[in-house]
């Protein structure tokens, strides 16, 4: 496969129109939408017109003229066909980490009879930092299941499965349709974490039967630097479940102003505080681009990356570098990671070459394949790239030992 073939295959890729809506600089290799997506090309105009005609000249008349009130929930109309909801089941508006307290919360208060909540110790950090602060104020217990078989921690006193589709160090990806069947045929309640996933996967949580999910929004999504986060309910359950941070803004009357909370009907019961509107527009415009993509589109185009660069680093890597990513295709997430005992460095060196990956403790190079905008000449090059540093040993050099502060 030589760059003619890479450049072959592009020219017949269903997404290939959809790369010249991000604004991404000349000569970068982009590999880590799965950490912060690219800049699509309307936002910035979306973004100044919100600063300077909505909050400048139209002030507080906004949340009603410029509809700054129904962002939270426009949004999640725009991210529902991503992960099939149905529209109005998605709320947007806290990080993710605060989407669980409050999910995680709800569950475990739903289901009073049953005390523990079940995770997986590879499960990114934050997740189980929650489930922590959670189970300390319920009372609930944390049991950390095998990854290898998660099922196998499930019983008569799971309230909550708590899983992350795609694991943000391999890529390697759950089959979420069957745990979710087999944990729910237990009693347990399912959540989903699909930060790694929807976007660049097919997720359909309603065929499913899923109960919960939350996702953030800046990685595959693209809905910038700490772009918040959704929470998606599911409807069976949507009037059962309590906000554990019950606030104003998921009350059915806000400015009703009364003393005594009641909730809004549906997921946005899930509400807190004030939307941040200007994170919540950039958002909205950047997800136009998905408008009449199909998720399945989405995946083979991840796949085709995917399986193109698990194919090079084989042919000109060998075991040079230890894959640790899954190479069945239905096992793996829109990501390839490596193992090498200077992967610091050779992300660093490949950084340095313009091709932008990601390192994460304590030895994993990691490369995302956001299908909307990267190329298959990009995987070919990115693997040149990464011969020429293993070759030239630059990954040594002192320069690219230094560890950033975010990595
Ligand atoms: C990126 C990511 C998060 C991020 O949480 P924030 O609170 O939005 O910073 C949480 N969980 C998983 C699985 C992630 O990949």
């Amino acid at each position: 496969m030589d760059r003619r073939d890479a450049a072959a295959l592009d020219e017949t890729s269903p997404l290939r129109e959809l790369r010249d809506r991000f604004s991404l600089p000349e000569g970068v290799v982009y590999l880590d939408g799965n950490s912060l997506g690219a800049l699509p090309t309307g936002v910035a105009a979306r973004l100044a017109a919100a600063v300077q005609d909505e909050w400048g000249r139209g002030l507080i008349r906004s949340w009603n003229d410029a509809e700054w009130i129904d962002l939270p929930a426009r949004v999640g109309d725009r991210i529902a066909p991503l992960i099939g909801a149905a529209p109005g089941d998605v709320h947007v508006g806290d990080s993710t980490s605060i989407s669980l307290f409050k999910t995680m919360a709800a569950a475990l208060r739903a289901r009073p009879e049953r005390r523990v909540l079940v995770l997986e110790p590879s499960t990114f950090p934050t997740d189980g930092y929650v489930a922590h602060g959670v189970a300390a104020l319920t009372g609930a217990e944390i049991r950390w299941c095998d990854p290898a078989d998660p099922l196998a921690a499930v019983d008569d006193d799971v309230a909550l499965l708590s899983l992350t589709h795609v694991d943000f160090r391999t890529g390697a990806m759950f089959d979420l349709p069957a745990i979710t069947a087999a944990a729910r045929a237990r009693g347990a309640l399912v959540q989903w974490d699909l930060c790694h996933s929807a976007g660049a996967v097919e997720v359909d949580l309603t065929a499913a039967g899923a109960d919960l999910a939350v996702g953030c929004t800046y990685k595959y999504l693209n809905g910038g630097p700490g772009s918040p986060a959704y929470t998606w309910v599911h409807p069976r359950l949507q009037a059962e479940l309590e906000n554990p941070l019950p606030g104003w803004m998921g009350h059915a009357q806000p400015f009703a102003m009364s003393r005594d909370y009641a909730p809004r009907d549906g997921v946005a019961r899930f509400a807190t505080g004030t939307p941040p509107v200007l994170a919540l527009t950039a958002l909205d415009a950047a997800m136009e681009v998905f408008e009449g993509v199909d998720q399945a589109v989405l995946r083979e185009v991840s796949l085709s990356l995917t399986s193109l660069f698990l194919r090079l680093l084989d042919e000109r890597l060998g075991d040079r570098i230890d894959v640790v990513t899954p190479r069945e295709a239905e096992r793996r997430g829109s990501q390839v990671s490596f193992r090498h005992p200077d992967s610091y460095g050779i992300v660093a060196a490949l950084i340095a070459r313009g091709v932008i990956g990601d390192w994460r403790d304590p030895d994993i190079a990691r490369f995302g394949f956001a299908p909307l905008y990267v190329r298959h000449v990009d995987v070919h090059d990115a693997v040149e790239h990464l011969v020429a540093v293993l070759d030239a040993e630059e990954h040594l050099d002192p320069a690219h030992r230094r560890r950033n502060a975010v990595t």
